[in-house]
């Protein structure tokens, strides 16, 4: 089954609004198997948008367009599907209803402009919006679907979800699931060779590897007739991609980040942390704080940028500063040490490093980063050279840091000198 899109508005073919409609419908039909081979963007003018509309119609099985179903005059997608379509519009009574219940809500005037958003094409489904004013409609007509949605995100997205994606699952006669394993502290082409052989042979399922800072995630795909059955033939994929890439894979389910898995662990044994940062400056904290219940193992974040900072707070020492400069191992070591005795906690992850533009030299370039963890009496220290502007190379590093405070968690796990 093929779909297409078409987002209209004028403000999108200025660059006013960035077009993240197109970027979540695209994700979420190829989701659910269908193939998308065009997307428009459309201004607010009702002869382009008949024509594109035609013309869309007239190729592919389904199409999405989104926004235009205001009250205001330049709202207008409605009455050109509906001309498309060659439906006149009625009047729809609980589209009506709402419409009174969410300006009352609102606090808002009714103006008679609204009413227009109560109209519909004849014979449609009606998509009521409990986010917005302005239904959304979908109208199916010999093996043509045009289905409209309002612009703003927060009512499209919803919208989408509940009622036109189980919709369109429906129309689709095959499953199409995928599931993720995802990898830290591999770099994407020595993840591919490792599977280059399964990537090779493979048809269904497929694997597919996407490069995110300091990850790799590899989704696995699989057509069946039905649900239960793609999930059954993605399952010795997986295993065979577990099996092959061990502790790099930190998870399987695709909602789940990095940071939160880190989280998983500390609690799972335990373990409080605390973060000691110069080049990320607090961006390392910032990730573990996406984590909602962080609370009960995250203790302290010190953003010790200067060295007299490394100083007094992490108890950095100024001949190691003096000696061997702050980007080095012995003081991202003794940031680490400092900071876990500091926060009272069990562990510790510190780094510091040189994020650019300027301050690199020839022994110490731009990028160069050292990364240590303290975990319960024992060390990890890993040295760094990242690529990329000042943004990146902070970024990196502070993956790097989950990186390393999860690979110190899980030897942790495995050591015999403590006791459990
Ligand atoms: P409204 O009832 O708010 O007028 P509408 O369905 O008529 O909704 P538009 O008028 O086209 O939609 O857009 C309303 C707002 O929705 C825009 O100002 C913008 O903030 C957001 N929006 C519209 N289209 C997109 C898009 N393709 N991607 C992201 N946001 C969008
Ligand atoms: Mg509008």
């Amino acid at each position: 089954m093929t779909v297409e899109l078409i987002c209209v508005g004028t403000e999108l073919l200025l660059g006013n609004i960035v077009n993240t409609n197109a970027a979540f419908l695209a994700e979420k039909c190829a989701q659910l198997g269908l193939s998308m081979y065009y997307q428009s963007v459309v201004g607010d003018n009702p002869g382009r948008l008949e024509g594109l509309l035609r013309e869309a119609v007239g190729r592919s099985d389904v199409v999405l367009l989104s926004g235009g179903l205001g009250p205001t005059e330049d709202d207008l997608t409605k009455e050109t599907a509906a001309k498309v379509m060659g439906k006149p519009l009625v009047e729809d009574a609980r589209a009506r209803a709402e419409i009174e219940r969410t300006l009352a809500k609102l606090g808002r005037d009714i103006t008679e402009n609204n009413w227009k958003q109560a109209l519909v094409p004849e014979g449609c489904k009606v998509l009521y919006n409990p986010n917005g004013t302005a239904p959304g409609i979908l109208m199916e007509e010999e093996g043509t679907c045009v289905i409209l949605l309002p612009g703003p995100p927060n009512e499209l997205i919803p919208m989408f979800e509940d009622q036109v994606a189980p919709y369109l699952e429906k129309k689709q006669p095959q499953a199409i699931r995928s599931k993720m394993v995802k990898l830290c502290g591999i770099g994407e082409s020595a993840a591919e060779t490792r599977i280059l052989d399964l990537i090779d042979a493979q048809k269904n399922p497929t694997i597919a590897p996407y490069a995110k800072t300091g990850e790799v995630h590899l989704r696995i795909t699989a057509r069946a007739e039905e649900e239960s059955r793609a999930y059954e033939m993605i399952r010795p994929v997986e295993e065979e991609l577990r099996r092959r890439f061990g502790d790099l894979a930190y998870t399987d389910d695709p909602n789940v980040t990095l940071e939160q898995a880190v989280v998983e662990m500390l609690k799972a044994h335990g373990l409080t942390v605390a973060t000691a940062e110069s080049c990320t400056g607090g961006l390392l904290a910032g990730r573990l704080v996406n984590v909602p219940g962080v609370s009960d193992c995250f203790k302290e974040g010190y953003v010790t940028y200067s060295n007299q900072a490394k100083e007094k707070l992490l108890g950095v020492s100024a001949e190691s500063l003096k000696e061997h400069g702050a980007v080095s191992p012995q003081v991202a070591e003794e940031m680490a040490v400092g900071g876990a005795k500091a926060a009272g906690a069990d562990a510790c992850v510190a780094v510091t490093g040189i994020a650019g533009p300027d301050g690199g030299t020839a022994e110490k370039p731009v990028g160069l980063v050292y990364l240590s963890c303290f975990c319960k009496g024992k060390v990890l220290t890993v040295k760094k050279q990242y690529t990329g502007n000042r943004g990146k190379v902070r970024e990196y590093a502070v993956a790097s840091a989950l990186t390393l405070l999860r690979k110190a968690i899980l030897e942790y796990g495995r050591r015999t000198d403590v006791e459990w």
